[in-house]
C-alpha cells in the first residue's frame, strides 16, 4: 500500500540493527502490522529455515553457491556473514519496492548497516538496545534451544554489535515491547515529513513549471 501523500512522496529506507536477543525482528513485524505504507525487506540467506519460517516471506533461502553467484553478479545492496551463514539484501527488490512509494524496513546486522551508511546517506538508521546486559543474556538463554558454546558466541557477537551503536541516528531501548514499537512508529512517521521523503523532481514539475 502506498504512503499517504501519494505521488509527491518517496519511500524511505529504514535500517534497523540490534544484537541478537534485543527483539528487533518482533519489533519490525509489529510495526508493519500497525501502520500502512511500510513493507519488510525479505533478505536472502544460506541458513536453514527455522520451524514455521516460509520461503520468500521470512527469507529467501538459497544455498552457498547461489549466494556466491549473486555476489559475483553484484546483485546485493549489502551482504554479510553472520553466525556462519550469509545474509544479503537484493538491490532489485529494494529498488522495486521503493519505486512503489512504500517505506521499507530492513532488519540487518551492523556489518550490513555500515555498508549502507557509506552509500545511502538518506536512509534512516536505528539501533535497538536491550535494557541491560543481564536481560540480553537471559533473553538469549530464554530461547532454550542453543548450546552454551552458541550462547557465548552470541554474547561476544552482541558486544561487538553494540560497540557500533553510535554510528546510528536513533536508539530505541527495548524494555517494554509495546513502548519500543510505539517509539519505532514515531520515528518512521516523523521521517515521512522529512525532506528526503519528498519527490523533489515531481514537486518542481507540478508546482514550479514555467508557464509557456
Ligand atoms: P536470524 O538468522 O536470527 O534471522 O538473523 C541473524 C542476523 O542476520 C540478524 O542480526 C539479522 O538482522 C541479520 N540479517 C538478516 N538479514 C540480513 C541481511 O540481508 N543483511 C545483513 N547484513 N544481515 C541480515
Amino acid at each position: 500500500m502506498a504512503i499517504p501523500g501519494g505521488q509527491l512522496k518517496r519511500g524511505n529506507l529504514i535500517v534497523v540493527s540490534a544484537p541478537s536477543g534485543a527483539g528487533k525482528t518482533t519489533l519490525c513485524r509489529m510495526l508493519c502490522d500497525r501502520i500502512d505504507g511500510i513493507e519488510h525487506s525479505v533478505s536472502f540467506t544460506t541458513r536453514t529455515p527455522r520451524e514455521g519460517e516460509q520461503n520468500d516471506i521470512d527469507y529467501s533461502f538459497i544455498d552457498v553457491d547461489e549466494f556466491r553467484e549473486m555476489i559475483n553478479r553484484n546483485e546485493f545492496l549489502e551482504w554479510a556473514e553472520v553466525h556462519g551463514n550469509y545474509y544479503g539484501t537484493s538491490r532489485i527488490r529494494i529498488d522495486e519496492k521503493r519505486g512503489s512509494g512504500a517505506d521499507i524496513i530492513m532488519d540487518i546486522d551492523t556489518q550490513g548497516a555500515r555498508q549502507l551508511m557509506e552509500k545511502l546517506a538518506d536512509a534512516t538508521y536505528i539501533f535497538v538496545l536491550p535494557p541491560s546486559p543481564e536481560e540480553l543474556e537471559s533473553r538469549l538463554r530464554g530461547r532454550g534451544t542453543e548450546s552454551e558454546e552458541v550462547i557465548s558466541m552470541r554474547l561476544r557477537k552482541a558486544r561487538e554489535e553494540i560497540s557500533d551503536f553510535d554510528r546510528y541516528e536513533y536508539v530505541i531501548i527495548n524494555d517494554s515491547l509495546e513502548q519500543a514499537v510505539e517509539e519505532l512508529r514515531c520515528i518512521v512517521q516523523a521521517r515521512r515529513y522529512g525532506i528526503s521523503s519528498i519527490d523533489h523532481d515531481r514537486i518542481k514539475e507540478i508546482f514550479l513549471k514555467e508557464d509557456v
